[in-house]
């Protein structure tokens, strides 16, 4: 009998540590054993991601014992010519439930398993398996962490992290003397970048023939600006980092770390390495568990703790899987409230008839929209953020918090999904489930029904930072300016503003001059009121009179 070829198939589990699937591979005893990346065009051309998450994965190395070899084709192409080439008897991979990945994912192992070649597929990317979880909830979604505990517990405990293997098996000879299919949706970035990606293209194995990683400059994207470095080695470095201060592990409590907080972070910004995989999702459950059940009395619990991040993120997986594509849109997804955004104008929050009171059309809407993505809405602290995001590709939750429910049913009245599509660009974490989940919380369209619940542009941030450092930092023209009025610039006094040498005038968009801060883009105040009041009308309340809080006004701000 021949012993096993197999292709290890390596996609967002970009690691060595913990990997049931790297380990299923290895267990068939390979004669030989290919470990391969594939350059997808849909996630380079089709799926929107900005330079800095590719700068993130481009410089994502394996452990150095392993070489990773990226083969530049779509699988769903690549691997039919690939595993007869190769004469592959074993296809290898984690296990994905993103829609993508899913539907990608059918055709390679249709056609793997018509050329007699058998797929193993394990999961790994989330703590228990996302269908298993599904299956044991009815097939239902899990929409509250305490509907993903009762069914984790019939699936049984986390599963401990596998160690690394010592090497991998030398890989075979690698022939590439089949057609190469060049995909037709190339990047329309300009003329030069399209010219070196078709240099790039012409070979599967790169233009120097050394299945190396592409570099931006081969895509077309411009310099990235993220100060954040990816990779398994730094990852685990970090994740050590934070187990060795015990009190911090043990006792963390999401609610009160600061979103003003920077450099180092109040959390922990193991998001994008789990994001590509460089970091076990398993491996730090274990490492946190094992020092919180070692510290004993005044470690936190979950949904606070830790863990309980994690298994916030394991919901939103679940829930995804189970609802399928449709889960990062409002229309055909049964579990996301619709709600008419962008009203043309408003409605009386007792009669529901329309009004002109603070009679609001969808220009300015649109205009806000592109204040609020650019980081120029006049109040500094979403501008702080949003800046923060676009620079480094990644902002604190509650930052996410304040910036995604100003953008929809807290200020402006714009569709979530506009607002996720703007994070997916920027966010070296970005994951399809976990963004689209947190976007329906904070506009209560799932998961969360609070919409009474407001977050400030002003007092929320004066919370965490009196001084506006997070302000200061992000938005420099107001660097010099008062305290007093960091939060609210246009309420300082001409020679206030004189003395801090910024101006606030204008509205933020192409004609801001320089040395000036725009104005805020509406009354906050009004905004709010406007947005309750249509909230209320979507929620049928009133209507059905079934939410006195919010009809006699008491919500509570945040
Ligand atoms: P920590 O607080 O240190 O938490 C540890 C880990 O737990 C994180 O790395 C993350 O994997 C997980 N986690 C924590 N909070 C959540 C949560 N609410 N939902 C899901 N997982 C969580 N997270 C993403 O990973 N990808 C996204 O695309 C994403 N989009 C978001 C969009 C919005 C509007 C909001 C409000 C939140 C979003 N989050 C997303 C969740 C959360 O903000 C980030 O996971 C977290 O800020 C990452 O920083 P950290 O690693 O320091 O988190």
């Amino acid at each position: 009998m021949t012993k096993p070829r197999v292709v290890y198939w390596f996609r967002t589990d970009l690691r060595l540590h913990d990997s049931p699937a790297l380990k299923a591979a290895l267990d068939l005893e390979p004669d030989v054993l290919w470990p391969i990346f594939t350059w997808d065009p849909y996630y380079v051309y089709r799926a929107r991601g900005g330079t800095n998450r590719w700068q993130f994965l481009s410089i994502t190395k394996l452990n150095p014992k392993s070489k990773l070899f990226v083969l530049r084709e779509a699988p769903q192409t690549l691997f039919p010519k690939l595993l007869k080439a190769w004469k592959v008897t074993h296809l290898v991979f984690e296990k994905d439930t993103d829609a993508y990945a899913r539907q990608r994912d059918d055709v390679v192992a249709k056609a793997a398993k018509e050329a007699g070649v058998e797929v193993v597929i394990r999961s790994g990317r989330t703590l228990w398996d996302s269908d298993e979880i599904v299956a044991h909830h009815d097939g239902k979604p899990t929409m509250s962490m305490t509907q993903l505990l009762s069914a984790a517990k019939k699936v049984g405990q986390v599963p401990r992290p596998i160690a690394a293997p010592k090497g991998l098996p030398d890989p075979g000879d690698m022939p590439l003397d089949f057609e190469q299919h060049v995909p037709s949706n190339a990047p329309d970035v300009n003329a030069q970048a399209r010219e070196k990606k078709d240099t790039a293209y012409k070979s599967i194995a790169g233009p120097k023939g050394d299945f190396a990683i592409e570099t931006l400059e081969e895509l077309g994207f411009p310099a990235a600006t993220t100060p954040y470095r990816g990779g398994e080695s730094i990852a685990l470095k970090d994740l050590a980092e934070i187990i060795e201060n015990k009190k911090y592990t043990a006792t963390f409590e999401k609610p009160k770390t600061s979103p003003a907080q920077f450099e180092p972070q109040s959390t922990t910004l193991l998001s994008p390495f789990l994001h590509f995989g460089a970091l076990s999702v398993r491996e730090f459950y274990w490492r946190v568990q094992d020092v919180v059940e070692a510290y004993g009395k005044g470690a936190s619990t979950p949904p606070a703790s830790l863990t309980g991040q994690l298994i916030f993120r394991d919901m939103y997986f679940a829930a995804q899987a189970a609802v399928g594509a449709k889960f990062t849109q409002t229309a055909g997804n049964p579990y996301c409230r619709f709600i008419p955004w962008h009203l043309p104008s408003e409605r009386d929050s007792q009669t529901g008839l329309v009004t002109d009171k603070y009679k609001v059309d969808s220009d300015d809407a649109e205009k806000w929209f592109q204040r609020w993505k650019r980081g120029v809405t006049g109040f500094p602290w979403i501008d702080a953020l949003m800046r923060q995001l676009v620079h480094t590709g990644w902002m604190h939750h509650l930052g996410r918090h304040s910036v995604a429910c100003f953008l929809t049913r807290g200020g402006c009245y714009v569709d979530w999904e506009r607002g996720a599509e703007v994070f997916e660009v920027h966010l070296l974490d970005h994951e399809p489930a976990c963004n689209a989940g947190n976007w329906q919380w904070l506009s209560c369209t799932a998961f969360f029904s609070q919409y009474f619940r407001c977050y400030s542009p002003v007092s929320f941030g004066q919370k965490w930072d009196k001084n506006g450092d997070l302000i200061r930092k992000w938005v420099p023209e107001l660097k010099n300016l008062d305290s007093k009025y960091i939060y609210e610039p246009w309420k300082a006094p001409i020679q206030d503003q004189k003395k801090a040498g910024v101006r606030v005038v204008g509205d933020g968009l192409d004609d801001q001059e320089q040395g000036t801060y725009p104005k805020p883009m509406f009354d906050f105040g009004k905004r709010r009121e406007t947005c309750i009041n249509a909230m209320k009308i979507a929620y049928g309340v009133g209507l059905y009179g079934d939410d006195e809080r919010v009809l006699d006004g008491s919500w509570r701000e945040l």
